[in-house]
């Protein structure tokens, strides 16, 4: 339990106890939660459409297996964990799948809200199954994806500065980080 990710988890549920139900009643975060939904809704359903999630399943099955490797959970930040819970989701506290991300499960992902690396890699097996111009409508949808989730990621960080420097709050989390550009907070520096 020593990852920084279980500490960015336990400042997440910290944040969500505190300030949850005020931010869930923000109509700017709000309606921008909705839109960043919307747009995790249709690329999840292109991924189905393609085919993506049988091929995935197959290659857990019959190797050479999940690319949601251990380690790849740590590009997580309290701030994008906080909008999986924002929008109902129980993250976990442990790793269920020895050798495997802390948010795998055996359905798979247990995040909604997820960073650059994830929802943006295809593999060559899956590059292989689809065809040119799938990929091109994927990848248009993906990066819509990524910038729904950057507008609602500004909208929880100046909505949460504002309550926390209301609560007199001087260590703001949303203040950390919040001038980052999108490509910043989605696209790692370093690999995971
Ligand atoms: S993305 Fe590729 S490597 Fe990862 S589980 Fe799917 S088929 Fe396997
Ligand atoms: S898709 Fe989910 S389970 Fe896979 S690496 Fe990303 S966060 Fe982890």
């Amino acid at each position: 339990m020593d990852a920084r990710v279980y500490v960015e988890i336990s400042e997440a549920r910290h944040l969500f106890q505190r300030y949850g139900n005020r931010l869930l009643s923000d109509p700017c975060v709000s309606r921008l939660l909705k839109q960043y939904r919307d747009a995790i809704a249709k690329t999840t359903r292109m991924m189905r459409e393609m085919g993506m999630q049988g091929e995935c399943a197959r290659c857990a099955a019959e190797g050479p297996g999940s690319c949601c490797f251990s380690g790849i959970e740590e590009g997580y930040d309290q701030i994008l964990l906080l909008i999986n819970l924002l929008m109902g989701c129980n993250i976990p506290d442990t790793r269920e799948i020895a050798g495997s991300c802390t948010f795998l499960g055996p359905s798979g992902c247990k995040l909604r809200a997820r960073y650059y690396y994830c929802v943006h890699f295809l593999c060559p097996r899956l590059h292989r199954a689809m065809d040119p111009l799938s990929v091109k409508e994927l990848l248009r949808a993906v990066g819509e994806e990524l910038h729904a989730g950057w507008e609602a990621e500004q909208a929880v960080r100046t909505s949460l500065k504002r309550r926390e420097a209301m609560d007199g709050n001087l260590r703001s989390a949303a203040s950390e980080a919040g001038s980052r550009t999108m490509e910043e907070l989605y696209m790692p520096t370093e690999d995971p």
